[in-house]
């Protein structure tokens, strides 16, 4: 860091972003199907709605925005320089004329050094991205289990308040009579 050039105003430069876009792709969970099959221990099969493909209380739409993979460079006019000097050295932060701004470290003389850069920081991302996906997915599958799981003991909690009260019920009217 200590050995960065640090820009001028007024200079052209390059900046480096990982520029990766949100795209949409069939839902990896439920195929488009907007629903999945969860076969429980004893062969029962259930349906239930995608829960990965649905946002928040939305219905599944067999759907998933996926980053593609990008690393844009823009050409930029140097409008501010701010310097401040660390133990690791002199870092700036430039504000643009477009009233953009960069640091040091994604701020470039030339358009191939801060392609170079906006490529690796593109397959950074994705990687970040991707792993996220592979957690929530797995998340999903944990939930339909549990869901299923809860479900069928509140029903059976349900039915056995119901019998006590239908038991209950007759108790009083028998009372009554
Ligand atoms: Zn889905």
């Amino acid at each position: 860091m200590s050995d960065a050039k640090i820009f001028n105003v007024g200079d052209t430069v390059y900046i480096a972003s990982h520029g990766n876009e949100q795209e949409q792709k069939p839902c990896p969970v439920c195929f488009t199907k907007r629903e999945v099959m969860l076969t429980l221990g004893d062969g029962t099969e259930i349906m239930l709605p995608c829960g990965y493909c649905s946002r928040g209380y939305e219905p599944p739409t067999g759907y998933v925005s996926e980053y593609v993979v990008g690393g844009r460079v823009t050409q930029v006019t140097i409008a501010t320089v701010q310097v401040e000097i660390g133990k690791d050295g002199k870092a700036a932060g430039y504000s643009h004329t477009d009233n953009h701004w960069s640091k040091q470290v994604n701020t470039f003389a030339t358009r191939d050094e801060a392609q170079v850069y906006a490529d690796m920081l593109s397959a950074a991302y994705k990687v970040e991205q991707d792993t996220r996906a592979e957690y929530i997915k797995k998340d999903v599958y944990r939930s339909y289990s549990w869901n299923v799981g809860y479900h069928r003991r509140e029903a059976k909690r349900d039915r056995e308040s119901a019998d006590r009260h239908d038991k209950l019920l007759v108790i009083c009217k028998e009372r009554s009579k």
